[in-house]
């Protein structure tokens, strides 16, 4: 079941996999404490909300894909994550998430796919809320 963990407050450090590179950069690696509604927020693409380059990916119509969660983590283990050449690790590169053990402290996660916002679930990027759909 993915959905309990894509709704769980728990800290984690997420890597996004865009589908195509823009310029040298292919994955975004970030951490958060409310998964879901970062993910609704990079899905969304709002200047000040997303980061520049899953905005960036919203604007040419470049999908990504949640590769890979570690939880529970630190900022510190999203430090350590973003030392790691991403392709070592992206399971959609054909990288093994295992490279990272030696890296992080919490579990590794692949999710190979996860709906944005998770089922039965609203966005509204205007408050920033997750709400049960009607
Ligand atoms: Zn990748």
């Amino acid at each position: 079941m993915v959905a309990p963990l894509a709704l769980s407050v728990q800290p984690v450090v997420y890597v996004l996999h865009l589908h195509e590179p823009i310029g040298q950069k292919q994955h975004y690696v970030g951490w958060t404490k409310r998964l879901a509604h970062r993910l609704c927020d990079h899905r969304a693409g709002y200047k000040g909300i997303a980061a520049g380059l899953t905005r960036t990916a919203k604007l040419r119509g470049i999908e990504w894909t949640l590769a890979l969660v570690v939880t529970p983590a630190s900022q510190a283990d999203e430090r350590a994550v973003k030392r790691v050449t991403r392709a070592h690790f992206c399971p959609m590169c054909g990288g093994d998430p295992d490279v990272l053990r030696e890296h992080v402290r919490g579990s590794l996660l692949v999710l190979p796919r996860v709906s944005v916002p998770p089922p039965g679930v609203r966005y509204h990027p205007e408050r920033r809320l997750l709400r049960p759909a009607d």
